[in-house]
């Protein structure tokens, strides 16, 4: 049931000029399991015309109309949502019910997107001179470059073309290769639900030849990208060479701290499910436990018991609630970064090894008292490998949570005002969760500080990121 992908350009599906394909393998399985167009050169330029074109059709169609095309795209993806998901699974390996899920949230964000393109407000600033009008204008930026990656193959594409397409942007999609039939659903549900020719565009192929072509393009006028910390440094450069607008949302090791004080019971089960939700393969897991002295034992107990009931298998099969790492590469990775841990000092409490020989499947692993020296405290692990280790002082808790040059996610469980109060006050992060895990919805802002990245890529500040603010002051004369 998986299908060959094609190139989206110009309001048209079509192979690339070349001819060229890229296999796509189930992660489950290894089997190939279907075929994507690779774009050249040539396929890039019939895009950036078409995104040329498709922009001033598309911000010369009314706030409302867009507004109206965006919620019928959102309703098509909600009755597609089953067939979207299985492809999800199939490609990426997540369980089935977590595809479900990423697709009605992705419909969900479309909503509040299609909702905030009627509200892309300017403003009138009181003008000193008396007939004087000082008018502040939001106008969409242009052409949009968009690059995505594979552990959420709808949710990196969605947020960045959503706020794109509410703003009055026509964009350019470089979806994720391991992982493109999912994306090629969501583009195809904006196309059905009537985005003019032109607007969207998908491509597929080497993602480092399709960057350092987009970005530099003059028809480009603004960069999104989400993937590792490195690469988006070197994307950044680039644009910034360009003086291309850019937003950044990059690698994470977010610090979890957990207190004497706090409802350990939660905290263990909350946190464990956030680890091991997508394999680990997520930007904003909770990576570095941090348990006080008090309640460590207690925490790791519980913890370790959850990573042992976790059934991993193919994400098709029902009761799967953990499936394989994406691709074969996470495998080598997490056994280098755990046999590092391990020859430090750390213990390996459960886990730390690949399931089988057929399948990228790991085992859900816990690794504690692991020395600030090993490399996956350093390193984002990107898998289901979580490393809990003690501390005594709030202090001491906040110098190792903003130790890292990353700021994106930070999680705390506490119940005393003022452990709240300087967690808020002095963690370096973009987002900070307390005593809950709400993260990640459409209408809160989505981003990091530091090596995390800039830029928003939810709530309000989303749009920002798309608009030009343009000064007019006219005196009726
Ligand atoms: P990678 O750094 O090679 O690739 C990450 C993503 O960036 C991929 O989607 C890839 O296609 C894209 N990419 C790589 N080079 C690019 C270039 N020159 N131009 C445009 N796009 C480019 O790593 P990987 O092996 O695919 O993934 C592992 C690491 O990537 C993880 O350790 C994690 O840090 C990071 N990652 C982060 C996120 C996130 O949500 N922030 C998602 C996926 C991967």
């Amino acid at each position: 049931m998986y299908k060959d992908v094609q190139l989206f350009i110009n309001g048209e599906w079509t192979a690339s000029v070349s001819g060229r394909t890229i296999d796509v393998v189930n992660p489950a399985t290894e089997e190939v399991i279907g075929k994507i167009a690779h774009a050249g050169r040539e396929d890039l330029d019939r895009a950036l015309e078409a995104a040329k074109k498709g922009f001033e059709t598309w911000r010369n169609i009314s706030a409302f109309e867009r507004s109206k095309i965006m919620r019928h795209a959102a309703n098509l993806l909600r009755e597609r949502a089953d067939d979207v998901a299985r492809l999800m699974t199939l490609e990426q390996g997540k369980p089935l019910p977590e595809a479900k899920m990423e697709t009605l949230g992705a419909a969900d964000t479309i909503d509040w997107f299609a909702e905030e393109a009627r509200r892309t407000y300017g403003r009138l600033v009181p003008a000193r001179v008396p007939g004087a009008y000082q008018m502040v204008i939001k106008e969409p930026v242009g052409p949009v470059a968009a690059f995505t990656p594979w552990n959420f193959p709808i949710n990196q594409v969605v947020r960045k073309m959503s706020a794109a397409l509410a703003a009055g942007c026509s964009i350019i999609v470089k979806a994720p290769e391991e992982t493109p039939a999912s994306p090629a659903e969501l583009i195809r549900a904006y196309a059905d639900a009537g985005v003019p020719a032109g607007v969207i565009n998908l491509v597929y192929g080497v993602p480092a030849e399709i960057s350092e072509y987009l970005i530099p393009h003059p028809v480009i006028k603004k960069i999104s990208f989400t993937g590792s910390t490195p690469v988006g440094k070197q994307l950044a450069a680039l644009a910034g060479q360009h003086m291309k607008r850019a937003t950044m949302e990059l690698g994470g090791h977010a610090p979890a701290m957990v207190f004497d004080d706090a409802d350990i019971d939660a905290a263990a089960k909350q946190l464990a499910a956030a680890k091991f939700r997508n394999a680990g393969q997520v930007c904003v897991s909770p990576t570095r436990f941090l348990v006080q002295k008090g309640v460590f034992n207690a925490f790791v107990d519980k913890f370790v018991t959850y990573a042992e009931q976790l059934k991993v298998g193919n994400g098709i099969d029902a009761g799967t609630t953990m499936g394989p790492v994406a691709n074969k590469r996470r495998i080598p990775a997490l056994e280098s970064l755990i046999d590092d841990a391990v020859s430090q000092g750390a213990q390996l409490r459960t886990g730390g090894k690949r399931i089988g020989d057929k399948g990228y499947f790991f085992q859900p692993t816990v690794l504690t008292n692991v020395p600030l020296s090993a490399r996956v405290m350093n390193d984002e692990p990107f898998g289901p490998l979580a490393l809990i280790n003690p501390f005594d002082t709030l202090d001491e808790v906040i110098d190792e949570a903003n130790r890292l040059p990353f700021g994106l996610a930070a999680y705390a469980f506490a119940k005393s005002a003022h452990t709240k109060h300087a967690l808020a006050a002095r963690v370096e992060s973009g987002m900070l969760t307390i005593n809950h895990l709400g993260l990640a919805i459409p209408e809160l802002p989505f981003g990091g500080i530091k090596d995390s990245g800039y830029g928003s890529e939810g709530g309000t500040e989303a749009i920002e990121a798309y608009v030009n603010t343009k000064l007019v002051t006219q005196l009726d004369v």
